[in-house]
């Protein structure tokens, strides 16, 4: 994996190379049971070398939190190792060219399943269009098995995929053996261990509770506390 990651580094197969500020190879467990696949770096990836940094990381974060998935067990990377200008689309030949990084990626790695993430990867591995139809199904292709969904980036300008987004990485968590059923967690600072640390969030409805509290359980020191939902969760609710 470091010599792929080696040659994405000096890599010139296309004219990405001459504006890119840093090439961004794959990162993540190599024993991974899973890859996601996304698009290709933004400008946050392109200055640090590493893939899934800025905004749509930060989004798929607290989604992989939210499924269960451990984000220690999964392996991140791109389609297009280096960035478009503007974060424009990479072309048909711009993603030939790359090819095959993504393809030695997954054979070195060989996960039990390869997650999709958005119409770049879906159309790039799968030959799909219209993720919309397509997320959440499972596929079979040449001995491997795909997961299909939206790309967490699509979810920052559109709320309504949040939801949909999230009930995807729940039924992926399902399929790895790592669902937390109906679980919801959250990161948080525990005002007891004052450690930042995942808070399972109980929802109580309102019929009980009147106003809307929730009760948030610190994992690490078992301190609980009620209080008004964030934004994340309650997004995911109503
Ligand atoms: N979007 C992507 O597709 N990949 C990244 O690494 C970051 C944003
Ligand atoms: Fe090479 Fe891929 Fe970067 Fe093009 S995008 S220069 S093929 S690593």
């Amino acid at each position: 994996m470091n010599l792929i990651a080696e040659q994405v580094k000096s890599c010139q197969k296309c004219d990405l190379c001459q504006t890119r500020i840093n090439a961004v190879p794959g990162k993540g467990n190599v024993n991974a049971k899973i890859i996601l696949v996304g698009e290709a770096p933004g400008r946050n990836e392109d200055k640090k070398g590493e893939p899934f940094v800025g905004s749509a990381g930060k989004r798929l974060d607290e989604i992989l939190l939210d499924s269960g998935i451990d984000k220690n067990d999964v392996y991140i990377t791109n389609i297009v190792k280096c960035r478009p200008p503007n974060n424009r689309v990479p072309t048909k030949n711009e993603e030939e060219s790359c090819l095959d990084y993504i393809n030695e990626e997954i054979l070195t790695i060989n996960p039990k399943i390869v997650c999709v993430m958005g119409n770049t990867a879906f159309n790039t591995l799968l030959n799909g269009k219209e993720i919309s139809k397509n997320h959440g199904n499972f596929v079979e292709k040449d001995g491997r098995t795909y997961f299909i969904t939206y790309h967490p980036a699509a979810t920052i300008y559109n709320q309504k995929l949040i939801y949909e987004l999230k009930t995807d990485f729940k039924k992926l968590a399902k399929f790895l053996g790592k669902s937390n059923e109906d679980k919801q967690y959250e990161e948080r600072r525990c005002d007891f261990c004052m450690e930042k640390t995942k808070h399972e969030v109980i929802v109580v409805p309102k019929i009980v509770t009147k106003k809307r509290k929730w009760l948030y359980k610190c994992l690490q020191c078992n301190h609980e506390r009620w209080l008004v939902p964030y934004r994340t969760v309650a997004e995911s609710l109503y």
